[in-house]
């Protein structure tokens, strides 16, 4: 078959097809137990079905702007002001399915062949495989201080004539990172000053703990909405738990905005009228909805690290914010897996039906991503397993499901 090569060139979501793994595990009755998704577990906001369920009883569901319904737009718009001290306007607002969605049609609307993108690793799976979509080329920037943490020096040194934009996230999918402010500062000035867009990947804004700041990045640029390089990205899956809903959105200047809204507009027409509907109910609705994940997660968190403290060799930054941990597995590496986190995350599947993401994935090799948005026993049991896979000093006697298995590999 002659398919494209730049679609051959695409890889595979890997945190999709491993979650398919431990679903089709969970169906044959395996006691699995997942720690690659990235979803909160909540059911959906009761604002947001009631919105939706009125929508769909009315039987009017028909196409809407291809820049999103007015309606959610204004809530877009207040959700900005409240949350971002920003006044925008409904031409500064383009609402996709999805902040997948919101990304690649950025990305699609701003890069030239050969462009660059600086990603900062560790970095969400999708960001370079979405550059190269768009016939772009990913420049991943890696801190060498051994933190999660970039700095400005590492980019600038990335920096070429043919960068076009760079990709914040923060916090930050795997590592739990919040970036600092004096960083946000730094790297706002930068790219006002060198006419590089900054793409704000906020989609987890809230999920912070403990009291850490998380600053817009909006508060450190003096130009207007009109003129900013900062364009922010956002949506309902992470915040509100409403990842199948598939509403993201991006604030920017009204030209990209209208780029965009025809690039959707010969793409998708429009995100569902449906959905539309859904974010506004969550987004109008009670925002405690936010807060109680926030704190289930800084719990979970808390848990996280408490387990990981007892594997003497596991090396752990503790997340800041979302619900994902990267711990640092090299110590515990048998000499046969080297460095390979992806042969690491299989052997812990093989022997123990506990799903994790590769550190390779996300640009950090060594590392495992654990998810932990799930319960308190889960989170528990899922690391006591890992632990009975990897570390000698463990029982070598364990109960999975109800299979009393024995270590014989240690
Ligand atoms: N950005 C990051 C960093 C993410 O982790 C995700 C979801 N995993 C997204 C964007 C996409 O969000 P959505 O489900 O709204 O497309």
């Amino acid at each position: 078959m002659n398919i494209s090569r730049l679609a051959r060139a695409i890889a595979e979501s890997p945190t999709f097809a491993l979650n398919e793994e431990a679903r089709i595990l969970r169906e044959r009755g395996e006691p699995v137990i997942n720690m690659s998704i990235g979803e909160p577990k909540n059911k959906t906001p009761i604002t947001a079905i009631l919105s939706s369920a009125t929508k769909l009883s009315g039987g009017d569901i028909k196409y809407t702007p291809p820049d999103g319904t007015p309606s959610l737009k204004k809530a877009i718009i207040r959700y900005t002001e409240e949350n971002y001290n920003k006044i925008v306007a409904p031409e500064n607002v383009i609402i996709s399915a999805g902040a997948k969605q919101s990304i690649f049609n950025i990305l699609y609307s701003i890069i030239n062949p050969q462009d660059e993108v600086i990603i900062l690793a560790p970095h969400w799976v999708s960001y370079p495989e979405m550059v190269k979509m768009v016939y772009g080329i990913p420049v991943i920037v890696t801190p060498e201080d051994g933190t999660f943490h970039p700095r400005m020096e590492d980019i600038e040194r990335a920096v070429s004539s043919y960068t076009k934009a760079i990709i914040v996230n923060s916090p930050n999918n795997p590592s739990g990172e919040v970036f600092s402010p004096e960083f946000i500062a730094l790297v706002v000035e930068y790219c006002e000053r060198k006419k590089i867009f900054l793409i704000m990947d906020d989609i987890y804004h809230k999920l912070i703990f403990d009291g850490v700041i998380w600053e817009p990045a909006y508060k450190y640029t003096r130009a207007d909405i009109e003129n900013t390089m900062v364009i922010v990205v956002n949506g309902v899956a992470k915040l509100y738990g409403m990842t199948g809903f598939r509403i993201g959105w991006v604030v920017t200047n009204r030209k990209l905005v209208e780029v965009m809204t025809n690039v959707q507009g010969q793409m998708t027409s429009c995100t569902s009228a449906l959905l539309q509907a859904a974010a506004e109910g969550a987004l109008n609705g009670m925002q405690s909805v936010v807060e109680n994940l926030r704190l289930t997660f800084q719990n979970n968190k808390q848990v996280v690290v408490q387990e990981l403290k007892s594997f003497k060799g596991v090396k752990l930054i503790p997340p800041k914010g979302t619900f994902y941990a990267l711990p640092d597995f090299r110590a515990y590496l048998p000499s046969s897996l080297a460095n390979d986190s992806v042969e690491l995350s299989k052997l812990i599947l093989k022997k123990a039906l506990v799903v994790t993401v590769p550190g390779k994935e996300f640009g950090m090799e060594g590392h495992l991503r654990l998810s932990y948005p799930g319960s308190v026993k889960e989170i528990k049991e899922g690391i006591e397993r890992i632990k009975w896979v990897l570390d000698p000093t463990s029982p070598n006697e364990i109960y999975i499901g109800d299979r009393k298995l024995v270590r014989d590999w240690l």
